[in-house]
Order: C-alpha cells, then sequence, then structure tokens
C-alpha cells in the first residue's frame, strides 16, 4: 500500500464539502493521516453553495472513486434531507456531518460530532454515566452533544442558548429522547460537566460563554472552538483547577469514527501534532 508518486490513476478521494471552506483543516489532516497509514487516499476540499448542494450530490453519487464526504457549515442540516438513508442520531440530531456513496446510487448519512465529543471526554478526564451537564449553544453541534451525553447515561442533559426558543426546542427535543433536560440560564454552578457548544470564544472580544462563578475544581470544562486552542473558557477553567478538554481533542477523537463510517482499513488516526489539552 505504500506509495511513491502520489496522486496516481489509483487514489481514492474524500471530500469536505462547505461554504466557506477555506478555514477548515480536513484536507490536511485527513490527507496526512491516509499518507502515514500507506493509504492511496487524498481529502480535498470542495466549495459548495447551499443552491447547488442538491445538484452537487446527484452528481457526485456516480463518482466511483468517492469514499466519502464530510459535510460541514451551512450544509449539516440539508445534507440530512438529500441522504438516502441516516442513523437514528442523524435523525435525532437533525443533521448529518459524514455521507458516503451507498454503492446503489444513493448516500448514506451519519452525524459523528457527538459521538467524536464523548469519545475524548470519556478517554481523557471521565465517565458520563450519572454526571450533570450543561451544553450551552443549542445549534446543530450543541444537539449532537448533548444527545450523545443523554445517550451515555448522564442524569441530566440541561441547555443554554443566547436564543432562547433553539434551548426551549433542544430541551424538548432531548425530552422526547428520554433524557432528562431543561433550558437554563448558563451559569456552571450545581453541574460536574459544562460545555461550550457555540462559537463564543473564537474571537478575543467574545465573553464568556458560561459562569464559572463558585465553581470548583471538581468541574470538567469542555469548548468545541479549535481556534484558539486555549479559548478565555479553558484558561479560566484551568485557573481553578478544572480538567479541561478543548475542540481540537473533539475534532481528533471524531475522525477514527469517521474512518470506520467510510469503510477504510484499520489504521493508526492519532495526530502527530495532538498535544493542545
Ligand atoms: P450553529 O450556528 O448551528 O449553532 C450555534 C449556536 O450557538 C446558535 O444556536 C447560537 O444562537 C448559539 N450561540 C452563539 N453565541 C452564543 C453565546 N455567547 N452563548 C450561547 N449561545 C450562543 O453552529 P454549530 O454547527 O452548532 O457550530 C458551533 C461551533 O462548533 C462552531 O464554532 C464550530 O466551529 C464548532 N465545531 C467544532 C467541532 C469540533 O470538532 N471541535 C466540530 C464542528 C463544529
Amino acid at each position: 500500500m505504500a506509495r511513491n508518486s502520489f496522486p496516481t490513476g489509483n487514489t481514492r478521494v474524500l471530500g469536505i464539502v462547505g461554504d466557506p471552506i477555506e478555514q477548515v483543516l480536513a484536507p490536511t489532516l485527513w490527507s496526512e493521516l491516509c499518507s502515514k497509514n500507506g493509504f492511496d487516499i487524498v481529502c480535498i476540499p470542495m466549495h459548495v453553495r447551499p443552491a447547488d448542494l442538491k445538484n452537487f450530490l446527484d452528481g457526485a453519487r456516480g463518482w466511483k472513486n468517492l469514499e466519502g464526504l464530510i459535510v460541514t457549515v451551512p450544509h449539516k442540516i440539508e445534507a440530512l434531507k438529500l441522504v438516502t438513508v441516516a442513523t437514528a442520531r442523524a435523525h435525532a440530531t437533525g443533521a448529518v456531518n459524514s455521507i458516503r456513496p451507498d454503492g446503489q446510487g444513493g448516500w448514506i448519512g451519519d452525524m459523528l460530532d457527538g459521538g467524536g465529543f464523548l469519545a475524548a471526554y470519556e478517554d481523557r478526564i471521565r465517565p458520563v454515566r450519572g454526571q450533570r451537564v450543561l451544553v450551552v449553544g443549542s445549534g446543530g453541534v450543541g444537539a449532537a452533544i448533548a444527545l450523545a451525553l443523554g445517550e451515555a447515561g448522564a442524569s441530566e442533559v440541561d441547555v443554554s442558548d443566547v436564543n432562547a426558543s433553539r434551548a426551549h426546542a433542544l430541551a424538548a427535543r432531548l425530552g422526547a429522547h428520554g433524557v432528562a433536560s431543561k433550558s437554563v440560564d448558563p451559569t456552571a454552578k450545581g453541574y460536574d460537566l459544562v460545555v461550550n457548544a457555540s462559537p463564543a470564544g473564537m474571537r478575543p472580544e467574545d465573553p464568556l460563554p458560561i459562569d464559572l462563578d463558585g465553581a470548583t475544581s471538581d468541574l470538567a470544562v469542555a469548548d468545541v472552538v479549535t481556534k484558539p486552542a486555549d479559548t478565555r473558557l479553558l484558561l479560566a477553567a484551568t485557573a481553578l483547577g478544572c480538567p479541561v478538554q478543548g475542540g481540537l481533542q473533539m475534532a481528533e477523537a471524531q475522525i477514527p469514527l469517521q474512518a470506520e463510517f467510510f469503510d477504510l482499513p484499520p489504521g493508526d488516526w492519532r495526530l502527530s501534532s495532538s498535544n493542545s489539552h
């Protein structure tokens, strides 16, 4: 499987489809990991506007050397409507972030953001079972994380959002899936784990998305933001002695799940540069 000249006519393709696309890390990370494993696969960015997504996916269904597509902003919700089959967790979240051709002219979709978060958390910090959790940000990623934590046995998964109706809707959806949940203010007191699943923290001037007042070192604090790796929330939590998890760890933990979904051969999917948090 080792490759000399690359790419060749045998090279297979993974894609990441989004709009904008310049910010994505997947082409670099996946191409490096495939190379490290000796897999003849390249990951390429695919800049597709929302109005063109349906035509794009209709055309790409016949792409014979395509392993699959990672779906990113703003296509995750629309792509669920365009796949032939989606997993129960994708339907529960209302979105897909990974799709692959089904070999019969259709697409299979899954939502792996929540699984990535959960795997990183349980691997690095502690089991979720019995924990009281607050998830701040009730969009696609917040919903995926909240559902995954609920399924993993969190005793309560409360939610919050600057858009209160989104938080109410997510709490109701979690309740319908048997997860105890209510919409609350973003205050850490009383929780075992708080998660920022909103974009707050990407810009230096962003306010802290979660009030850590009164928090002790028993509290675990996680952030989905990948840039910067050390968000203000994580720095504040670290100063309190709390265990923390960053967005890069969630992203890294998702890679083996996606590799399995794309039906790639077993490999070493650890990033050589994975040393943050
Ligand atoms: P989205 O737009 O669907 O949802 C974001 C939600 O956050 C919205 O409901 C918005 O109202 C809410 N929000 C914004 N600012 C807030 C604040 N200060 N307090 C509370 N709520 C606030 O977006 P999404 O797809 O859910 O993505 C959210 C973030 O997750 C993005 O920053 C994205 O880059 C990141 N992300 C990380 C990973 C990873 O692996 N680490 C994977 C996917 C997405």
